[in-house]
């Protein structure tokens, strides 16, 4: 008896000496990443961190209250990374945060699922922080103070001149390092790259405003991923009805004085 578990104890060494050899390989350290970020709401660590949460029936819409409900669906680590507090040339950063609005041209679940996907090429790589779907649920897929890879090739045109960032020698600058990126889970009729489709739920909207209202981002750093976009290939989010979001979030009055 005693031998037999002398031998689970070895193939248990084993494991976990195989385990630190496969490890896959650090890449070469970035400059001085960002550990904590002010202005942006905490990953809500919520009951139900399970996708299988994601099979549940919807809220009814009319019931909707506030908050939204919220399920943590965390991406897989290689599909984000650290925020930088210098750029690739040594140069320290200060931008203060925007938010970028995407939308998912898939389905929530297919989006959640790519994200939860290990992926080791760099050109693969693709979260957002956050997704809403069309019942109004709010899914915290990137923690804040991480860098979402949500854009590509991209340039913030704000009030303060352009404002871009590279931190990695492969790839165009983008505005990922001071992003906040929220996407909305599209329509049945807008699975596809037409230019329209039917838009978003009012509960889309009504969380949105409410995700954004936890953050101190001003109306004037709220942007889209179409608006940023230097590749000319972005046109997301589609049919978004900009009106209607900025009137529900000027409802908190917290936005207030967060207008410019
Ligand atoms: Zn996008």
């Amino acid at each position: 008896m005693a031998r037999r578990w002398i031998w689970v104890g070895l193939g248990g060494l084993l494991i976990v000496l195989l385990s630190v050899g496969l490890s896959p390989a650090r890449a070469i350290a970035p400059p001085q990443p960002q550990l904590t970020v002010s202005h942006l709401s905490p990953l809500r660590t919520v009951a139900g961190a399970d996708l299988n949460v994601l099979k549940a029936e919807p809220p009814d819409s009319l019931a909707q209250v506030a908050p939204p409900r919220q399920v943590t669906a965390l991406a897989d680590p290689s599909n984000y990374g650290d925020r930088y507090a210098t750029d690739i040339n040594g140069q320290v950063l200060h931008n203060d945060f925007i938010a970028v609005l995407h939308e998912t041209v898939g389905s929530a679940q297919s989006a959640l699922n790519l994200f939860r996907t290990r992926h080791p090429r760099d050109q693969d790589q693709v979260s957002y922080h956050a997704l809403i779907g069309r019942d109004g649920t709010v899914y915290y897929i990137v923690p804040p103070e991480k860098r979402a890879f949500g854009a590509g090739n991209s340039v913030f045109d704000g009030p303060n001149g352009p404002e871009t960032v590279r931190t990695n020698p492969a790839f165009p600058p983008s505005v990922n390092n001071f992003a906040y990126h929220v996407s909305l889970e599209t329509p049945g009729d807008g699975m596809n790259n037409r230019r329209s489709h039917s838009g978003y739920t009012q509960a889309q909207y009504t969380s949105l405003a409410w995700l954004l209202a936890q953050t101190t981002i001003p109306d004037s750093r709220i942007t889209t991923h179409k608006a940023v976009d230097r590749s000319g290939t972005r046109m997301d989010p589609r049919s978004f009805d900009g009106q209607d979001f900025f009137a529900l979030l000027r409802r908190y009055p917290t936005r207030s004085g967060l207008s410019s």
